[in-house]
């Protein structure tokens, strides 16, 4: 059970973590451009500002993704089509912030921007999410995969077996019932 827990609770962790990422360098920017002249002021320092902090945020949700990845890089399987959506959606994500950043750097009112950046920082994540996600087909495929050809880890948590004789991982309740001498092997 422990290692599937650390594994959602770092899930969960991303996000803030992001967060706090994007926060550090909108704060930054801030700083810049702020010092750079006042809104209106002569330059186009502020708006400028606001453009690249703008698109900046767009980058977040690429963090929270960037994240899940790292942690679950073992239970994704990346097949070329996967690969191909994963790039496409971090192309869309990019190509949405540098937009949102022009309109943002144009004038655009915030009340305009802020229901598409809502979107954008939840529906990129939820994408990504879904490419990776297995079908049962996919999910009985693993099994049948590791089953055929047993390693000392868990199939579902990744989980050290060695030594364990159980029908049932320890770590997350895994079933290992079909292949009955699970852990005993290198
Ligand atoms: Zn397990």
């Amino acid at each position: 059970m422990r290692r599937l827990v650390v594994k959602l609770v770092l899930t969960i962790l991303v996000m803030p973590a992001a967060m706090v990422l994007v926060v550090f360098g909108l704060s930054a920017t801030w700083a810049v451009t702020v010092s750079a002249g006042p809104p209106g002021g002569g330059g186009g320092g502020f708006e400028g500002g606001r453009a690249f902090a703008t698109a900046l945020a767009g980058m977040a949700p690429l963090l929270v993704v960037g994240g899940w990845a790292l942690v679950w890089r073992r239970h994704i399987r990346l097949t070329p089509a996967r690969r191909l959506a994963v790039g496409a959606l971090v192309v869309a994500d990019v190509l949405l912030s540098v937009l949102l950043g022009a309109a943002a750097g144009a004038g655009a009112d915030d009340d305009a921007l802020l229901p598409v950046f809502l979107l954008q920082i939840t529906g990129t994540p939820a994408l990504a999410v879904l490419i990776w996600r297995n079908g049962p087909e996919q999910e009985r495929q693993r099994l049948r995969a590791w089953m055929a050809a047993p390693t000392a880890f868990c199939p579902y948590c990744e989980g050290n077996l060695v030594g364990r004789r159980a029908p049932l991982c320890p770590y997350c309740g895994g079933d290992l019932s079909g292949y009955t001498l699970a852990g005993e092997n290198p």
